[in-house]
């Protein structure tokens, strides 16, 4: 493949394994980076920019830009392509290996954060919950995923998809299918179509909770026991009697043959309420 409109050396072979799949489509480019929200006052966190192709548009919107990137053979490509945004840095890395805390108190400081990616599928959900831990202080996050990602991220109790990542996503953020992007945008075509999403943070988490951490905890070890129903789940899990077990779920109003997956995020909040008091305070 020869990248679009700009001088470069040799050609560059797309690798599979690294979920190479580039956007070329300058109108749909410029569409993304509108969708990401960024604008001049904020510093963008993109991951994987490929040869830069939305790196250029996002870098034209906001205040400084710094890409983390994995394969190094593309640094040629990008020093080109990025020659003229003085405000663009790539970072050659794992994403997975970084401290982002870290990285981007270092690059940019206190700054208004956005994160702006067209991901490689194979890391979506471990980035998403990387991104949710190491940097809360973002405001929004636009993400490119495979379709099925963007209607689990959407999805509600009882539907197919529901868990602990639409869960955790919901809670701290307003999410909403930005653009549908069809396989044949993408060289070369992945099998699979794509969403791009935007999580929006919201201002307060959707409900409060004593211990985030605990909440997230209670509703990742509901769904690792699917099949059994929440009373045997938090008798397991949190070492409680019957007894103990069923006057929590009555005082958060769950019948006694509830699943994880027909719980509302309330009533995972107000499980987790009672069930923090019930272990950690006796
Ligand atoms: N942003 C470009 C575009 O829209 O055309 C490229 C997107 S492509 C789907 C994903 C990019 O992420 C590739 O450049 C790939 O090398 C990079 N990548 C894959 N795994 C990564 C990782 N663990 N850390 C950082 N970058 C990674």
């Amino acid at each position: 493949m020869k990248p679009k409109n700009h001088r470069h050396e040799g050609e560059f072979h797309h690798k599979h394994s690294l979920g190479q799949n580039f956007i070329e489509d300058e109108a749909l480019l410029e569409r993304l980076a509108e969708l990401s929200m960024v604008s001049g006052e904020d510093c963008v966190l993109e991951i994987g920019p490929g040869l830069g192709a939305l790196t250029r548009p996002l870098a034209q919107r906001c205040r400084r830009i710094a890409s983390l990137e994995i394969d190094k053979t593309l640094l040629p490509f990008l020093r080109v392509a990025l020659e003229p945004y003085k405000n663009a840095e790539v970072i050659f890395g794992d994403v997975m290996k970084m401290d982002l805390a870290a990285l981007i108190q270092e690059t940019f400081g206190d700054c208004s954060l956005r994160v702006a990616a067209n991901l490689p599928y194979y890391i979506t959900t471990d980035v998403l919950h990387k991104l949710y831990f190491e940097l809360p202080q973002a405001k929004s996050i636009a993400v490119m995923v495979q379709k099925e990602v963007g209607d689990k991220l959407l999805s509600g109790p009882g539907e197919e998809g529901y868990g602990p990542l639409p869960i955790m996503c919901q809670y701290r953020y307003e999410v909403t299918r930005a653009l549908d992007v069809p396989a044949a945008c993408f060289t070369p075509p992945p099998k699979v179509d794509s969403s791009f999403m935007l999580l929006i943070r919201r201002s307060e988490p959707l409900y409060a909770v004593k211990e985030e951490r605990f909440f997230l905890r209670l509703v990742r070890s509901a769904f690792l026991m699917r099949r059994k129903t929440l009373l045997n789940n938090l008798m397991s899990s949190y070492s409680l009697d019957r007894q103990t077990a069923s006057s929590c779920l009555e005082s958060a109003g769950i019948c006694m043959q509830a699943r994880a997956e027909s719980l509302s995020i309330e009533q995972f909040c107000l499980l987790s309420d009672i069930l923090f008091e019930q272990v950690c305070n006796h």
